[in-house]
């Protein structure tokens, strides 16, 4: 498919605007033939919007693949020449964000473990000052959502008008279900500062494994992601990056069907009246709680007082154990969930503590 240069920039701008947006291709760049085979059969699954590549990776430890480099750049021109798909590289350096518009890369990201690092970030930003190219930007390795934000900052300042946000989890230690623990409250908690920015699910690099895959697109789009980057490979176990995780572009094209799309607003009358009236509900039980919570809260400080006055500690283990565990046996019965029911507990506990210290000591 051969588009003039004005005709592939309304390409990439439409593309960049589609809810939902689907980006896809291989982690890695590897081969000429496997980035046009991957393309074409992306392609033609007529459900990816735009085609992404790894060529710089920014890998854990040496002597693994680290990306082919520039070279394989010229195979992602040929390959939007071949499907017209717009493009997108992870960029980290000054020099990588040079060689990727050189060879006409149509949206750039950030990774990870490069949101993390200001310097790092400020030389991207610094090397897009003047363009004009969309720009995604991953959540830090860390749960450090000012992070997150600063970046967005340093890009917004060098000028750049279109930035996305793409959530792909966070790293945390030891073998969880997760490669990167979601924490899905961050995500939610960046959407709340950085309202009409469009933010995209990479579940591939949260689950680090495809059987998890479905359910982890699906749960980002009940909470109204704007869409989402999956990994797609030809010959995934044989992929020479994040072999586990990849899919080819036929699954991809299957597990996109079998997402249930959900949209955060319907124009439905009816919908919107039983709606309300939950919610209203919603908002008495929420202002109950808070009252009983404060009610709770003083009868905690009563009790401070006696202890000062007594010369007892704050902190009665048997005592919290005790609590502790009738709200589990109670929780059960009333189809909460033990682990909901002990945070609750834990924050409430340490707000009475507060209290109750300064009660004591002020
Ligand atoms: C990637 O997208 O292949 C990648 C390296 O991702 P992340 O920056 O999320 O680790
Ligand atoms: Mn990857």
């Amino acid at each position: 498919m051969e588009t003039t240069q004005e005709s592939h920039q309304s390409i990439v701008k439409a593309a960049w605007n589609k809810r939902p947006l689907i980006i896809s291709g291989p982690c890695s760049a590897e081969t000429e033939e496997q980035v046009l085979a991957t393309a074409q059969r992306l392609a033609n699954t007529g459900k990816v919007d735009i085609l992404r590549a790894g060529i710089w990776k920014p890998r854990t430890k040496p002597g693994m693949f680290e990306g082919i480099g520039a070279k394989g750049l010229p195979w992602l021109q040929q390959a939007k020449k071949l499907t017209g798909l717009p493009t997108t590289v992870e960029v980290a350096t000054g020099k990588q964000v040079e060689d990727a518009l050189t060879f006409d890369v149509d949206v750039l990201w950030v990774g990870a473990r490069t949101t993390v690092n200001p310097f790092s970030v400020q030389e991207v930003a610094d090397a897009l000052r003047g363009v004009d190219v969309p720009v995604l930007i991953k959540n830090p390795i860390n749960p450090d959502l000012e992070l997150w934000q600063g970046a967005v900052e340093r890009v917004a300042r060098a000028g750049i008008k279109e930035i996305g946000l793409i959530h792909r989890g966070f790293s945390s230690y030891g073998n969880t279900e997760f490669r990167n623990a979601p924490m899905w409250h961050l995500a939610i908690e960046m959407k709340r500062r950085m309202p009409g920015m469009p933010i995209i699910n990479d579940p591939s690099h949260i689950c680090g494994r495809r059987d998890i895959l479905l359910a982890t697109a699906q749960k980002a789009i009940d909470l109204d992601f704007d869409g989402l980057m999956i990994e797609s490979h030809i010959d995934p176990d044989n992929a020479w990056s994040d072999a586990k995780q990849q899919i080819t572009p036929e699954r991809l094209a299957e597990m996109l069907n079998e997402i249930v799309w959900r949209r955060e607003d319907v124009s439905s009358e009816t919908f919107h009246m039983a709606l309300d009236k939950l919610r209203e509900q919603i908002n008495h039980i929420d202002d109950e709680l808070m009252q009983l919570i404060s009610q709770r809260m003083h009868i905690a400080e009563k009790i401070g007082t006696y202890k000062k006055n007594n010369n007892v500690t704050i902190l009665q283990a048997n005592r919290w154990n005790e609590i502790l565990d009738k709200a589990v046996k109670k929780a059960d019965k009333l189809s909460l969930s033990e682990e909901f029911v002990t945070r609750y507990m834990d924050a409430i506990h340490m707000e009475s503590i507060n209290r109750q210290n300064k009660v004591m000591n002020d």
